[in-house]
């Protein structure tokens, strides 16, 4: 039986005047998704992006799986393709939905004719095959209000088709649609979750990671790069700057307070960050940060951390708690790979007693006391780039 996959549009689906910019960029980005599974022609009609398998082996369980990380998308099924008859699609449909039908207690039908030609109208369509379906399947009852099942007829220009399941997408916006920003990835669960967050917003992500080896180890990169790995399912490519931190840290340790590094350090990540990140055309930085989740994230710190930023800098963390950000790193597949037991640069020279509500005036004086520009030029230097791009 030949099967298609519908793909019903998230938010866009409202987009006045752009509306067709977002469509494009959502069937750009399934398309190149799912290009090594086979051929496919993708058409759209009525918020409703209709995939169709050239070959009937494609492996559509793997189309599906990759679908359900798309950001942009509502709703997704797979259907059966009828020829535009009543019977036919009767008959097909005692055959394709014979097992959710089988174990099912209530259902309803509904019809969708977008071709007026077709010489049954909608609630005819419900009607007639509603009551196929209880004679073929004695297990059924019809409940209009609540049922089990929904079977949905839409009857288009060149072909029927009949679905009984609606997955629930990712949501969001086409990763793009929002142009670019760049994460602060860490190797934490914080940031890959930030990361996951504006990507679903639209927003395509490159990442920039600190190294201080050998205070950090190569393992504890190759971690970052893991997680930025497991973005792409979600994100699309990623370029990875991975920025020498080394320098920049040994010199905050010998010339700054020891209550002022987390902070002072923080800042200078900032620095960095916003210069690849004008290179690279991104418009904002992402962080992993939460109101009050350590020392370098009290609103007195964040204040500081911002005051060196010339760029917005979004953190759509900043009103989570630990155990719902959590349950987001579970659901994307990254906890697992963020609580390997490797060193983070932030953890090198940590203070013992950080100051917790630091004054801007004293940090900016502290940080004045030593030329960081050399140093910070360096570290941009000799910042090394990588892409990362979705399984094939
Ligand atoms: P995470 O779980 O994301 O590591 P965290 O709770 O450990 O966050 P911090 O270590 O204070 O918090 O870092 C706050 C944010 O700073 C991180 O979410 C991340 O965006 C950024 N960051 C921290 N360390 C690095 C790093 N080595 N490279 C890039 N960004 C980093
Ligand atoms: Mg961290």
């Amino acid at each position: 039986m030949k099967e298609i996959i519908l793909v019903k549009y998230g938010e866009m689906a409202l987009k006045g005047l752009n509306k067709k910019t977002f469509e494009d960029m959502l069937t750009k980005n399934i398309k190149r998704r799912i290009k090594s599974l086979g051929k496919f022609v993708c058409t759209s009609a009525q918020s409703t992006l209709y995939i169709t398998p050239e070959s009937e082996d494609t492996d559509l369980e793997e189309v599906m799986e990759r679908i359900g990380k798309i950001f942009g998308i509502a709703a997704y099924c797979r259907a059966c393709v009828c020829e535009k008859s009543f019977d036919d699609i009767r008959e097909k449909s005692f055959d394709y939905l014979n097992e959710i039908l089988s174990y099912a207690k209530t259902f309803k039908v509904t019809a969708k004719r977008a071709d007026k030609a077709f010489p049954m109208k909608s609630p005819e369509i419900c009607m007639e095959l509603g009551g196929a379906l209880l004679e073929k399947f004695p297990n059924l009852t019809v409940d209009v209000k609540n049922p089990e099942v929904t079977v949905t007829v839409e009857i288009r220009d060149t072909n029927a088709f009949v679905h009984a399941e609606n997955i629930k997408g990712a949501g969001g916006l086409p990763v793009g649609s929002s142009g670019k920003a760049l994460l602060l990835l860490s190797g934490g669960i914080d940031s890959p979750v930030a990361g996951w967050m504006m990507a679903k917003r639209g927003v395509h992500i490159a990442a920039i990671h600190y190294v201080s080896p050998p205070y950090t180890s190569d393992r504890a990169q190759l971690k970052v790069e893991q997680l930025c790995e497991r973005l792409t399912d979600y994100c699309g490519g990623i370029a990875f700057y991975c920025v020498p931190f080394t320098e920049i840290q040994e010199a905050i340790k010998d010339n700054c307070p020891e209550e002022f590094f987390t902070v002072i350090m923080r800042r200078l990540m900032m620095e960095i960050a916003q210069r690849i990140a004008e290179k690279d055309g991104c418009l904002a930085l992402i962080t992993g940060e939460s109101v009050g989740q350590v020392a370098s994230q009290t609103m007195a710190a964040i204040a500081c951390t911002d005051a060196a930023c010339r760029m917005p800098v979004f953190r759509p963390l900043i009103g989570m708690d630990k155990t719902e950000i959590i349950e987001i790193s579970r659901k994307i597949d990254t906890f697992d790979i963020s609580t390997l037991p490797y060193e983070d640069c932030c953890t090198v020279f940590t203070p013992k007693h950080p100051k917790v509500r630091p004054a801007l005036s004293d940090i900016e004086k502290a940080q004045s006391a030593f030329d960081f520009e050399p140093l910070i030029c360096r570290a941009v230097e000799n910042t090394e780039l990588k892409t990362f791009n979705f399984k094939r």
